[in-house]
């Protein structure tokens, strides 16, 4: 991953000009720990306690084996100093499994809390995102984000504890208590520290070079291998075959080459530290076994020469242990990267940004200003190119024309799920841009082609989002009117029937039924409709039309459909022709037929399709 390349500290993202590094990361995170301070405090502790404990255990189990001695020079003496030592050692080791299990336990939860948080936030962040947001980011990359990156953005916290501090705890405490011990060994073994610290960094600063001239080896290879199977043609015209091979292998060899002699040195650097290690080792045991075994008394106890030993071993495995702890920060704060430009992504509009309306103070007149727009994906084509229009309260405005012309980015426009690139769009009078986008969707229905519903009751996804108290009684209501009552109470459990995820248990008619209900409780004053085409079998969308009907002709509000029926479009205010971004023509039924533009094609061409479908029939 890209982090791990670059180093603590790297910067990484730019955002409001501030330079972000995993430093930056880093410490959020731990900020974010702070919102759990007791349970985190109790884990530092317990983490600490253990570790003590740890460091102690050196040197009792010395005192057992100077105990043991005692006991076969001076066995009324030594028992008990050996009894004592060894009470002593099981106190310890019960003492540590408990502390460092409650320590595991502080830290799980500490851990599941915050990734809790960081999913409340980050959900709360995405369903606030502009609609544009989701036309890039798959559905998959955020549900991703929403578990494994908001569960492994926690790692560092693992790390920093479990690696960092209990290494270091090692690490300084078992150097204490090495230089009680025996300040003579620790001197001596400490002598090996410098060379093995200065080899390992000059063989990574090496290897770090290396690896690039491989992976460039590659490179080159790989281009290689493009160019001659993508241009064969010309390879095989030119007999070119043998050169290209060669090419090629002159690369890959040269990779071969690079990995041979950073096999061989890694091998030696490998090979140098373990004799530094193991001869240390033996070194000690001889100048400790002179201190021991030494003429003019003894310097030190054989119990203390174990001691030493097991201190040293400690150290050095604290040593290696933090040789990583960096590159694995680094590694796991690549999630948390990912988790926190989320949570700062702010939409482009605020839904409660600007002045709000409510159903009642709204009239329902929209206009429409020389309005532009692309689409953020596709900047470079221009889908709407200045559309004016005039919607008064309570007229219906078909759209109608070729598919791809722009009516449902027009439709998507007026209930703000998107912001126009160009122009303004007004209601009653006020420019949209003033007023909250939330609110403004309050006052809309809509009928889309594909209902979107939620794997809950029906009765739940008719009330979804209707923001107030709702009667069972005016539920059937809305649902006679949408002709979907009959449906609903065939099903087994009727109102309280699961529809399954995206109301998977429906058919389409039913599922635009069960839209048309929801704007017959929402009482919407703006109402947008997609017109199903092809979808519903012939006794559906007879049944779906009928209750689109009533919706129109009941609740008397602006209606702005997308038309792909002639009998809905013939009643229309006004009818709209968009083609490629553009209103070409626009007027009444009879206005435009006697025009006889493209709506006069359109209108004839349907009737000819019509008498043909009867005379099939
Ligand atoms: P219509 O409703 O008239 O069929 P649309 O408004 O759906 O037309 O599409 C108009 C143009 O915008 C088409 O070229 C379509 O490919 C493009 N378009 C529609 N939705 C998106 C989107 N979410 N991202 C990018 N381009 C889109």
């Amino acid at each position: 991953d890209k982090h791990s390349a670059k180093g603590f500290g790297a910067r990484s993202v730019r955002r409001d000009g501030e330079q972000i590094t995993t430093w930056t990361y880093f410490k959020r995170i731990v900020q974010l720990s702070l919102d759990f301070w007791p349970t985190l405090v109790a884990a530092v502790v317990c983490l600490v306690i253990t570790q003590g404990l740890q460091i102690f255990a050196p040197n009792v189990q010395g005192s057992i084996f100077d105990g043991i001695l005692a006991y076969l020079q001076k066995p009324e003496d030594g028992r008990s100093k050996f009894e004592f030592a060894m009470l002593t050692y099981v106190i310890i080791n019960v003492l540590q499994g408990c502390f460092s299990g409650l320590k595991a336990l502080a830290q799980e939860l500490v851990q599941r809390r915050m990734a809790c948080s960081v999913r409340l936030k980050l959900f709360a962040s995405v369903v606030r995102m502009d609609i544009a947001f989701f036309d890039t980011m798959h559905t998959g990359q955020l549900t991703s984000r929403l578990t494994n990156d908001a569960s492994q953005m926690t790692q560092p916290l693992s790390t920093l504890m479990n690696d960092l501090l209990a290494n270091v705890l090692l690490l300084v405490g078992g150097m204490l208590m090495a230089f009680r011990t025996s300040w003579k060994l620790s001197i001596l073994a400490l002598t090996i520290v410098p060379p093995i610290t200065y080899s390992y960094r000059a063989y990574a600063k090496w290897a770090r070079k290396i690896t690039r001239s491989i992976y460039c080896a590659y490179g080159e290879a790989n281009s290689t291998a493009t160019d001659a199977i993508g241009n064969i043609r010309t390879v095989r015209g030119f007999s070119t075959e043998e050169h290209e091979a060669f090419k090629y292998s002159d690369s890959i060899n040269t990779a071969l080459g690079h990995g041979v002699r950073n096999a061989y040195v890694g091998a030696s650097v490998t090979a140098f530290s373990t004799y530094l290690n193991l001869g240390t080792a033996v070194l000690i045991l001889w100048y400790g076994g002179q201190l021991v075994c030494d003429e003019k008394g003894q310097v030190m106890s054989i119990g203390s020469l174990i001691t030493f030993q097991l201190y040293w071993n400690m150290m050095n495995n604290a040593f290696i242990a933090l040789g990583n702890v960096f590159n694995d920060l680094i590694r796991s704060s690549s999630a948390a990267e990912r988790v926190f430009s989320l949570i700062d992504a702010r939409p482009d509009v605020n839904p409660d940004d600007g002045e709000e309306v409510t159903r009642d103070t709204v009239k329902g007149h929209l206009q429409l200003r020389g309005i532009q727009f692309r689409y953020r994906s596709r900047p470079d084509t221009a889908v709407l190119k200045g559309i004016d229009m005039d919607m008064p309260p309570g007229t219906t405005t078909a759209l109608v024309g070729k598919s791809g012309g722009g009516k449902s980015t027009l439709v998507h426009l007026l209930m703000r799920f998107y912001e126009p690139t160009g122009g303004e769009i007004f209601l009653d009078g006020r420019s949209m841009t003033t007023l909250s986008s939330k609110s403004v969707r309050r006052c809309c229905g809509f009928v889309a082609q594909d209902t979107q519903l939620f794997s809950c009751s029906v009765i739940e996804n008719l009330a979804y989002g209707l923001g107030r108290e709702y009667t069972k009684d005016e539920v059937v209501e809305a649902c006679r009117a949408a002709n979907a009552h009959e449906f609903i109470l065939d099903m087994e459990e009727g109102y309280e029937t699961r529809v399954g995820e995206k109301g998977i248990m429906l058919s389409g008619g039913q599922k635009q039924r069960l839209a048309i209900a929801r704007c017959f409780l929402r009482k919407p004053r703006m109402l947008f409709l997609d017109e199903a085409t092809s979808a519903l079998d012939a006794e559906n969308e007879a049944i779906v039309q009928g209750a689109l009907e009533t919706l129109l002709s009941d609740l008397n509000s602006t209606v702005v459909l997308i038309a792909h029926r002639l009998s809905t479009v013939i009643n229309a205010t006004q009818i709209c022709v968009v083609h490629k971004g553009s209103i070409v023509e626009r007027g009444n039924h009879d206005e435009l037929v006697a025009n006889g533009g493209v709506y006069a094609q359109l209108v004839s061409r349907q009737l000819s399709r019509d008498a043909s479908a009867v005379m099939d029939s």
